[in-house]
Order: C-alpha cells, then sequence, then structure tokens
C-alpha cells in the first residue's frame, strides 16, 4: 500500500492530481493492493479521508485503506463515518486511537478519545463486511509496555480486527517478535508492516518532535549523519537500499505486505520496485539477507549502527521484571474483596441494591451520591465519576487517569514506560505489573471494555451497577475460535 496524507495545509485537489502517475501504476500492478489514506495525521482539521479516498478509488481501481482515528471523536462521529464509507462504495478500514490531539478544548474541558477496541466492535457489528485493520507497535523496549500493546492486540482482533498493520519501525528482530507472538498465541492474522525511507531529514524531524511511537535511536542518527557529510548524494542511494532491503526481509521473515509511507511519485515508487527485485536476487534466503542488512547499517568506524536503544532493551524472549510492590499487591487485593462485597454477592452488596436501586441518574439523590462517590474514589485512584465505574476490570487503575481515558489497553505513544504525554508513567504499564503479579494477564488480552456514553458522565456509577444497567465487559476467547463476538454481549453503550 502506498500511503496518502491529507493535509489542513495542502490543497486536496492538487495533492491528488499528484498522485496521479502512482495510481496508474496501481491499476496495472498487482503487486501494489491500493492506498492507505490517513486521518488527522497533520492536524485535527484535515480534510476527512473518504473524500480522498473516494477519489484514489475511481482512479487506482483498487480499494484504499481508510483510516479512522479517535482523536477528538467519539462514537456518533463513527457511526457517520460508516455511513460514508458505505455511500462511497469504500471497503477497508483501519481504526486507531490516534496520537496526541494538537488542538485541545479551550473551555478547560478534557480531550476525549474513541478507543480503537471500541470503535473496531462497533464497525464491525454495524458493517460485518468490512475488511478491518488494526494498528501495533512492537519497538517498544521495555517488558511493560511491549505487554501491553501485544495483549491489547488480542482484544482488538476479538472485537473484529482481521489484520494488523506494525508501526513504522527499523528493528528487524521486532518486527519477528511480533510475528512470534501472533504465532505463540494462536491468532491466525496476517501482519503487515509500514515502513518510510528513513532520510537524515526525517530523522532530524522525528526526533525533534517526538513522533509518537517511532524509535529512531543515537546510532541510527550517526549513520545517517556520517552519510549526509561523506557521501555526493548525501546518503539518498543507501536511504533506498535499506529501504529496499527491509521490504524485502519483511516479505523473507513473514510479513503480508508492507504500507510505504513518505513515497509521493510513480518515479520512486518504480525504483524502489526495481531495487527490491534486485536485491531479492542476492538475497535469496535469511542468511544472505542478514548479512546485507548488516552491511547496510555499518558506520565509518566498522561497527553497526543499531536500531535498538541502547539501556538493555527489552525482547520477548528476555527475562520477565521484578516483584510488584507490596503497597499496590495489597491495594489490589483489598479493591478485590470490597467490590465483591459491596457490588457483586455479599451482604454489602444485598443491602446497597436495594437502597440505591430505584435512584435514577442526575436525580437529586444522585447528585449527592456522585459526590460522595468522587470524595471516596478520587483520593484512591484519580476517579472522575464517569458514571460507569470500570475499575473492577482495569486491575484497580482508574483510566481516567490515562490523558486519553483508555481503559482496553495502551496506546502506541510510550517511551520506555513513559506516557505519550511525558508527564506519568503509562497506566497501562501499571496495569500489566498488577495483572502478571495476580496471574490475570488474559483479563488484558481478552476483556473488551465498553466506552463511556457522553451523557453519563458526571453521574454516579453505583445505582445502574447495582441495577444491572452498566454495559458488561465482554470475555472474549478466539482462540476458541471465537474471533467477531458481535450480538448483544457487548456493545457500545447507548446513552438512556
Ligand atoms: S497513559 Fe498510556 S495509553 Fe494513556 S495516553 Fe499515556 S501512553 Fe497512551
Amino acid at each position: 500500500m502506498v500511503e496518502f496524507i491529507p493535509s489542513v495545509d495542502k490543497i486536496l485537489r492538487d495533492e491528488l492530481h499528484k498522485l496521479g502517475g502512482i495510481a496508474d501504476a496501481m491499476r496495472a500492478d498487482p503487486m501494489l493492493a491500493g492506498f492507505s489514506v490517513t486521518d488527522r495525521v497533520i492536524s485535527e482539521r484535515d480534510p476527512e479521508p473518504v473524500a480522498a479516498a473516494s477519489h484514489l478509488l475511481d482512479h487506482s481501481k483498487k480499494q484504499p485503506l481508510v483510516h479512522f482515528s479517535g482523536k477528538g471523536r467519539d462514537i456518533e462521529d463513527l457511526r457517520s463515518f460508516l455511513v460514508r464509507i458505505r455511500e462511497n462504495g469504500l471497503e477497508n478500514v483501519l481504526f486507531v486511537t490516534g496520537d496526541r490531539l494538537k488542538d485541545t478544548p479551550n473551555d478547560g474541558r478534557r480531550s476525549r478519545y474513541l478507543e480503537s477496541v471500541a470503535a473496531i466492535h462497533a464497525a464491525r457489528q454495524a458493517s460485518p463486511d468490512l475488511l478491518i485493520a488494526t494498528a501495533v507497535n512492537p519497538f517498544k523496549y521495555r517488558e511493560e509496555d511491549m505487554m501491553a500493546q501485544y495483549l491489547k492486540l488480542g482484544k482488538k482482533l476479538a472485537a473484529g480486527a482481521d489484520y494488523a498493520i506494525c508501526q513504522i519501525g527499523f528493528d528487524i528482530r521486532k518486527y519477528e517478535e511480533a510475528l512470534l507472538w501472533v504465532k505463540e498465541r494462536r491468532y491466525g492474522i496476517p501482519l503487515v508492516a509500514n515502513v518510510l525511507p528513513l532520510s537524515v531529514g526525517r530523522a532530524r524531524y522525528i526526533r525533534k518532535h517526538n513522533l509518537a511511537g517511532v524509535t529512531v535511536t543515537d546510532s541510527i542518527m550517526s549513520l545517517l549523519e556520517a552519510e549526509e557529510r561523506l557521501m555526493a548524494d548525501k546518503g539518498a542511494a543507501n536511504v533506498t537500499h535499506r529501504l529496499a532491503l527491509q521490504i524485502l526481509g519483511l516479505r523473507l521473515c513473514g510479513y503480508a505486505g508492507v504500507q510505504i509511507t513518505g513515497l509521493h511519485s510513480a518515479e520512486k515508487l518504480s525504483s524502489l520496485q526495481v531495487k527490491v527485485e534486485e536485491l531479492s536476487q542476492r538475497c535469496v534466503d535469511w542468511t544472505t539477507w542478514n548479512k546485507a542488512w548488516e552491511d547496510s547499517l555499518r558506520l565509518p568506524d566498522g561497527s553497526s549502527a543499531e536500531p535498538a536503544p541502547g539501556n538493555n532493551p527489552w525482547f520477548f524472549v528476555g527475562p520477565r521484571g521484578g516483584r510488584l510492590p507490596v503497597a499496590q499487591r495489597m491495594k489490589f487485593r483489598a479493591m478485590k474483596r470490597l467490590h465483591r462485597a459491596m457490588f457483586d454477592r455479599g451482604v454489602g452488596a444485598f443491602v446497597l441494591r436495594l437502597l440505591l436501586k430505584p435512584i435514577k441518574r442526575r436525580a437529586m439523590l444522585d447528585r449527592l451520591l456522585e459526590r460522595l462517590e468522587r470524595g471516596i474514589k478520587s483520593p484512591l485512584f484519580g476517579c472522575e465519576t464517569c458514571g460507569m465505574c470500570r475499575l473492577a476490570a482495569t486491575q484497580y487503575v482508574c483510566p481516567e487517569t490515562c490523558p486519553k481515558g483508555l481503559a482496553n489497553g495502551a496506546c502506541g505513544g510510550t517511551s520506555e514506560n513513559l506516557c505519550e504525554f511525558g508527564d506519568r508513567e503509562c497506566i497501562h504499564s501499571v496495569k500489566y505489573r498488577i495483572a502478571r503479579e495476580m496471574g490475570i494477564l488474559a483479563e488484558l488480552e481478552a476483556w473488551i471494555i465498553p466506552s463511556v456514553p457522553k451523557s453519563w458522565r458526571g453521574t454516579s456509577s453505583w445505582p445502574p451497577y447495582l441495577r444491572r444497567e452498566a454495559p458488561r465487559i465482554y470475555k472474549s476467547d478466539f482462540r476458541r475460535g471465537e474471533r467477531k463476538p458481535g450480538g448483544a454481549d457487548y456493545g457500545v453503550a447507548q446513552p438512556e
């Protein structure tokens, strides 16, 4: 696939016109699967991808992959997107939560994100015939944020995704690791890799802007800068050579295809294809390919540039981390017991049910309860009274303490367990440590947590929970052949 980024800063018609040559090539070449049209990459004011995708479908005669980002969106936005997809005869979609919003509300309200897991599930229910892609980022180098990614992939597949696209990366061991995870867990899906011609200018941009989830190490930077300094073409030929090698390596190790970012002309696409073909004659197996890859990363001093960070990077086959702090272990156990006694099957639950069940949302008593709930749970968990408490399904770590409000798992923006927003440890790394210690990792892989309806926010979650009105957590088991749960068991909650 060839990526196209609609941008508010460019005239869409002109940009689409420039892609004409690629569209012509795409029509004729069975190796080119279609365009991949992004959503809200440059800004939240970018033109929506459906119009561009529809144009590219007309010209290339191949179904494009249309992205939907959850940034600043809710379930209603998704529903209208799906209507437009259908109206335009589009069939392939990719759902992502999206990176940090650039424009934030200036009235003090926090920004909201529609989680990819919820979006996938709602889309699968509404349009069973869609081909749905999801994203995974294997380029994480701490056990917690890496495992949080892999486990969340399980949820996305259970929600209805058909295949996954890896984030842009350069570390072949991580590409192999993602394949290993998919095989180990018997997910049975193809993986596609997002690749980029990494020029020195792009590498500088990625590092300067901390592009969420993309790792360009000091060592790779040194290689690109040395090439810029020492070579007549400033390293341009090596950039294409490495990209072609990477594509070939991905094919050799079992990737189903690539999505190419940052390639905008038919000539460049054609010379890349020629290069891949040429290299495939020389690198006939994994051994010869590895040697060529190592050579392509050779620094002027003879050492190899390293795509993984230097500070003891973690790989799937490596050792697992240490023990959970005693205080966190005790808190989890205490909260679990309390939850069971008060909201599940204890005497407390029976009494509470009698007392609280009749209280309607936003009634006077509900307002008092909401204050009480916030007073108790805010110091303990950072509660914002979302109206649909999910603590029992999130290892007693409140999803509202994630700046994007994600309950189902980590976004792709972590770096060494640090949140994309840079001000805290990613809450899903914390959840992973608790789940690992308590032997409940399956919850992170298989429990699909519905999104909170907008109109429920700012109300108490207790009466609806006790009335069994709150949307159910869907507990999937795709390894028993269950990939597309659907039905009434779990849905994105409807407002009252
Ligand atoms: S807490 Fe984790 S999931 Fe939430 S925004 Fe930060 S990095 Fe992303």
